[in-house]
């Protein structure tokens, strides 16, 4: 089963992003939910292991390529925090 890579870069930007964020929910599920939705609207990417590897590790990811990911997160992390599937703590 090859590996989405495109897992690993949400992984490596979604710490970033959330700093930029006040107020908002950090419990596992909402974690969980953003990614989903990030990744389930961002096209997969699969590529050798090796490649991957460096690729997803990599901070010379490409520049408009990285904006687009940032700009998917933003979004998941908003409509997550719109619709937490849990009681408010
Ligand atoms: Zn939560």
């Amino acid at each position: 089963m090859p590996k989405n890579y495109m897992e690993n870069i949400v992984d490596h930007l979604l710490p970033s992003i959330l700093e930029n964020f006040e107020n908002i929910c950090l419990c596992k599920q909402c974690l969980e939910d953003i990614k989903a939705f990030s990744l389930n609207h961002l096209p997969p990417l699969y590529v050798s292991t090796s490649q991957g590897y460096s690729y997803a590790k990599s901070n010379e990811l490409d520049r408009q390529f990285k904006i687009n990911v940032t700009q998917k997160i933003v979004e998941a992390i908003e409509i997550v925090q719109n619709n937490k599937r849990h009681d408010m703590k």
